[in-house]
């Protein structure tokens, strides 16, 4: 029996971001933006995990930089943008899928927050969006590929969100 509550802890890597890592009482598990592979493999190690799920934001090296490696040792399914830039994707999320991860008994909708990136989504469910390099604490990512007025339209977006909604962002 899976225990239906969602637990998201943060793998810290390159000093200043963050890998979310979700479990749900059982050995399955999910990571968010694994930029780098080693604590990802050292923190599943740590806890017996068995990786079956990528959610991918965006195309940034210091958040995809991780999958291949984990990759050769981890058969899971790569949720990500439509965007060539990241060729490991083999579930492409568009503006409203939902998306399950049935072995952690989750789903989460997929927004497009264009911006940051062109390409840039978040996931959001369980009162909980992962936003990327979208929305931080202290305000929003740097306009890399889209213009002011898109990065008002993301927010907007994210802002709608209930408000209970918890900001799980990649960086500090
Ligand atoms: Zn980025």
């Amino acid at each position: 029996m899976l225990a239906n509550k969602l637990d998201i802890t943060a793998i810290p890597a390159f000093g200043d971001n963050y890998i979310w890592l979700l479990t749900a009482g059982g050995k399955a598990c999910a990571v968010v933006d694994p930029g780098d592979e080693d604590p990802v493999l050292e923190a599943l190690e740590q806890r017996g995990l068995d990786l079956r799920y990528i959610l991918l934001t965006h195309h940034h090296a210091d958040h995809v930089g991780g999958v291949p490696a984990l990759l050769k040792q981890f058969n899971a399914t790569v949720f990500g943008p439509a965007d060539e830039r990241i060729s490991f994707v083999n579930h492409i999320c568009r503006d409203g899928d939902q998306i399950q991860l049935p072995d952690l008994d989750v789903k989460f909708r997929v927004l497009e927050v264009p911006a940051h990136t062109r390409s840039h989504i978040a996931f959001y469910g369980e009162n909980a969006v992962f936003s990327g390099d979208t929305l931080f604490s202290p305000g929003c990512g740097r306009f890399f590929e889209g213009t002011a007025t898109d990065m008002q339209m993301s927010l907007d977006k994210l802002a709608a969100l209930p408000a209970e909604t918890n900001n799980y962002c990649a960086d500090e």
